[in-house]
């Protein structure tokens, strides 16, 4: 299970949707799209299903976590 994700068209950076979602289910959805905060410009950015992966791990995430590891 991953959690889907999309491209800040500002910044060029990953934004994880906080949306659980597996790659299989990710595959079998129809065309849709979506808003959601970003954190990078602070606003929200519509994006289409097209524009989104599943992501096993978000950058923040990855990021965070190897900061806290001396
Ligand atoms: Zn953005």
């Amino acid at each position: 299970m991953g959690k889907l994700m999309f491209r800040c068209p500002t910044t060029g950076r990953s934004v994880s949707t906080g949306i659980p979602v597996s790659r299989e289910a990710f595959a079998a959805m129809p065309v849709f799209f979506s808003r959601t905060f970003c954190p990078h410009c602070r606003d929200t950015h519509e994006w289409f299903a097209r524009q989104a992966w599943v992501g096993e791990h978000t950058d923040a995430e990855a990021g965070a976590a190897s900061r806290h590891v001396a």
